[in-house]
């Protein structure tokens, strides 16, 4: 379980994240919504442990362990992985180098090149991405779509405990947001924990999570089911602060 305790953070003196408490468990899948601003990403950063961000209270544990404090790359060999809201594109470094030095690192032990291309070439086809996508450089000169499943690809070759996905449906066609919801599905077992973080009703209507949580101005305002996407979706995020 991946829990999250009473979490201030600041950013440049500024105070964004203000006190949330939430609370995720493992074989569920869960949507953070709210309006741009809100503190979504800054929390998906802070959970990775992205050093920009100040945490002044609070904590961050994961199945009971402490890990507030840690660095990426330590997240990273605890299972945990974030999608970028924006991935940032490397000059001069193939997808597959990438993703090989990556699972090799978040695992702590290397995997050889063989057994390594034989899972790159079985991801690329359950992703239904050409076979050469993986030769480019990461993210360089990628379409919004290409980017975002160069994410899931990613995703799915490290297999992670903990996926954060920070507006990965953001900016895809409907066959592209296919594509991504079975990536994303198909990850899915009962040690796993999803979060998406989404603008939109139609990737959650793929993956049904369990549980919505909308945050406001730093803060959890509302949680719920189904029922509240479509709240959502139909009157905004106005009336949530007025009640
Ligand atoms: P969301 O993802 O919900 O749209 P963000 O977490 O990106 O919101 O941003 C929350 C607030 O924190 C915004 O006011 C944003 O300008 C500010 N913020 C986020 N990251 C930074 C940063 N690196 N430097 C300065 N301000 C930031
Ligand atoms: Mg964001």
């Amino acid at each position: 379980m991946l829990e999250i305790k009473n979490l201030h953070v600041e950013i440049e003196g500024k105070e964004i994240i203000k006190g949330i408490n939430l609370k995720f468990e493992k074989g569920k899948i869960y949507a953070l919504m709210g309006p741009n601003g809100s503190g979504k990403s800054t929390l998906a950063n802070v959970i990775m442990g992205n050093p920009e961000y100040k945490i002044t209270k609070g904590k961050i544990f994961l199945n009971g362990k402490d890990i507030t404090n840690l660095n990426p790359d330590q997240k990273a060999k605890n299972g945990i992985f974030l999608s970028f809201q924006n991935p940032s594109e490397i000059e001069g470094v193939t997808i597959s180098n990438f993703l090989r030095m990556a699972l090799n690192n978040s695992k702590n032990k290397k995997i050889s090149v063989p057994d390594f291309h034989k899972l790159l070439k079985e991801k690329l086809k359950l992703l239904k991405m050409p076979e050469n996508f993986s030769e480019r450089y990461l993210n360089q000169g990628f379409s919004g779509g290409e980017k975002k499943k160069s994410e899931i690809l990613q995703l799915n070759i490290l297999n992670p405990k903990v996926a954060i996905l920070d507006e990965t449906d953001s900016g895809l066609d409907i066959d592209a947001l296919k594509v991504i919801a079975s990536g994303v599905k198909n990850l899915m077992n009962k040690e796993k924990i999803i979060v998406i973080i989404t603008h939109y009703k139609r990737i959650l209507k793929y993956l049904k999570p369990d549980k919505l949580s909308v945050m406001v101005d730093g803060k959890i305002v509302l949680e719920g089911g189904h029922k509240l996407v479509d709240q959502l979706e139909k009157k905004g995020y106005g009336w949530i602060e007025k009640n």
